[in-house]
């Protein structure tokens, strides 16, 4: 039989792998907490239209990146390519979209993408979002979550971006006045430049052309169009938070997806090479109303799990292991009933019962090739006095045989 593989861009994560992913879920929970957020699990699969008029017909994501597929019904259906339609969906639903809501999520997305380091077909990513909040104490807030993340997960060479991208009409008046000045230069625009500019002119900004950059730098800026207070609200989060992270102000910065107005973020890292964002989000008062809910003014953030975890150096805790080893020759109903006695007595520890029908002798040479501290061995002697021996697997001389009160009070204190 041939053998059946996992889907590319589709990574199994396993055992060692999953400690640093714990210890990240765990600490930005934590976070999420302290800001009292509140969690919000909403499915995998949503219909399509909601990612069409929320993340925008012109994005890369609905356009190329989508997993969409016909249902029995032949409805179609979509995975998640990120977090925030299906929130809004929900509160919507919920008809919680007059009035405020702190919400956390944290789940797999899907995005049919070209693979390489640090971009998948399936991810994750945690998000917030802050409902109901006009432009102002929100985005302070929002800014501070990502000071915390970065701080808290000790990530270095970290690099936050801010904009402002205005509201409705200053946008529109931008992207006119950019649609312009780029005219002349069409023909020197590559294919995906020169759709962009028909599309979501805005989105030329992100070009990764030099040539193109040099002559942008030529062009109008943002700086230009949107209102005096936007740019004040640049500066003064630039001044509250520059001692806790590096935080720049880049006209340039625009986001890949069409409902962001006001401000935009980016946290970057040079440790993750070409992939480098590990945080995104921004300001998108418009796409309650788009979803068909009423106007809720809000601010959301979305965290890549999988590049936030290669570059915090959280420490990760040393798994304290311990291997159970008995005689097979008389299997003892005592052997579990101690095992279980360990276990609830001290559940940071992980008991490793040799489950194998091979001599104490066999099992003992497993033994010491696991990363485990100590072997408890219960041998027929053993059994018969109703003693166990501790023995040390990093040092081979320390062997010892004790009452079973003894080894629950070495359990104990391990
Ligand atoms: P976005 O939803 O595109 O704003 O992305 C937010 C964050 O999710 C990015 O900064 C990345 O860290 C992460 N991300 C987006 N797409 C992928 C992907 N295909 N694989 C891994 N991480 C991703």
């Amino acid at each position: 039989m041939t053998k059946i593989n996992s889907l590319r861009g589709m990574p199994d994560l396993y055992s060692d792998d999953l400690i640093s992913w714990t210890s990240v879920e765990n600490n930005l929970e934590n976070i999420f907490k302290s800001y009292s957020l509140k969690e919000l699990r909403t499915p995998i699969l949503e219909y399509t239209d909601l990612f069409k008029r929320s993340v925008g017909d012109t994005s890369d994501i609905v356009n190329k990146e989508i997993y969409a597929f016909n249902d029995r019904n032949d409805q179609s259906i979509s995975l998640r390519p990120e977090g925030t339609a299906g929130v809004i969906r929900s509160i919507i639903e919920k008809k919680l979209d007059q009035q405020q809501s702190k919400i956390w999520y944290m789940g797999p997305m899907f995005r049919y993408e070209r693979p390489q380091k640090g971009r998948y077909r399936q991810f994750h990513q945690a998000g917030i979002e802050l409902l109901g909040y006009e432009e102002g104490p929100a985005d302070f807030e929002m800014i501070s979550i990502v000071s915390s993340i970065i701080n808290e997960l000790k990530i270095t060479d970290v690099k936050l971006k801010i904009n402002h991208l205005g509201d409705n009409e200053s946008k529109a008046k931008f992207s006119r006045s950019l649609v312009k000045f780029l005219d002349p230069y069409k023909k020197e625009l590559d294919a995906k430049d020169q759709i962009r500019l028909e599309k979501n002119p805005l989105r030329i900004l992100d070009t990764k052309d030099t040539n193109l950059q040099k002559i942008l730098q030529e062009g109008p800026s943002i700086k230009e169009f949107i209102s005096d207070s936007a740019n004040e609200l640049l500066l003064e989060l630039q001044k509250t938070f520059s001692n806790s992270c590096k935080l720049e102000i880049d006209y340039n910065l625009v986001r890949g997806l069409d409902y962001y107005t006001g401000l935009v973020f980016e946290a970057s890292s040079a440790d993750l090479g070409a992939q480098d964002a590990f945080i995104g989000g921004g300001r998108y008062d418009n796409l309650s109303s788009m979803l068909g809910g009423k106007n809720l003014p809000a601010i959301g953030l979305a965290i890549g799990l999988e590049r936030l975890i290669s570059i915090s150096s959280l420490n990760k805790a040393d798994e304290k292991k311990v291997i159970f080893i008995t005689s097979t020759s008389n299997i003892a109903p005592l052997a579990f009933k101690i095992a279980n006695q360990l276990r609830s007595l001290n559940s940071s520890v992980a008991l490793d019962m040799d489950l194998t029908d091979s001599s104490l002798k066999a099992k003992l040479r497993r033994a010491n090739k696991t990363n485990a501290s100590h072997a408890l061995i219960l041998g027929d002697k053993e059994i018969d006095s109703k003693n166990i021996i501790i023995k040390s697997l990093m040092d081979d001389t320390e062997q010892v045989s004790v009452s079973i009160e003894e080894c629950l009070d070495f359990y104990n204190k391990i």
